[in-house]
């Protein structure tokens, strides 16, 4: 196997709802957009949206 220099990054989606704030962390999939919402919150029905997309470099 040959070792490359080239860093891998995973991506990270974070999603907010914004109605009682709460934050949910998960991989990121092909076809989020900042801000678009995507989902109804878990705890109160509230409509969540991505707030941030950030990727990690593993070393
Ligand atoms: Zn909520």
């Amino acid at each position: 196997m040959i070792f490359s220099k080239k860093k891998v990054i995973t991506a990270y989606t974070v999603e907010q709802c914004m109605k009682c704030g709460m934050l949910t962390k998960r991989g990121f999939v092909k076809g989020d957009v900042l801000f678009a919402d995507i989902s109804d919150c878990g705890a109160c029905k509230g409509r969540v949206r991505i707030a941030k997309i950030f990727g990690e470099t593993l070393t």
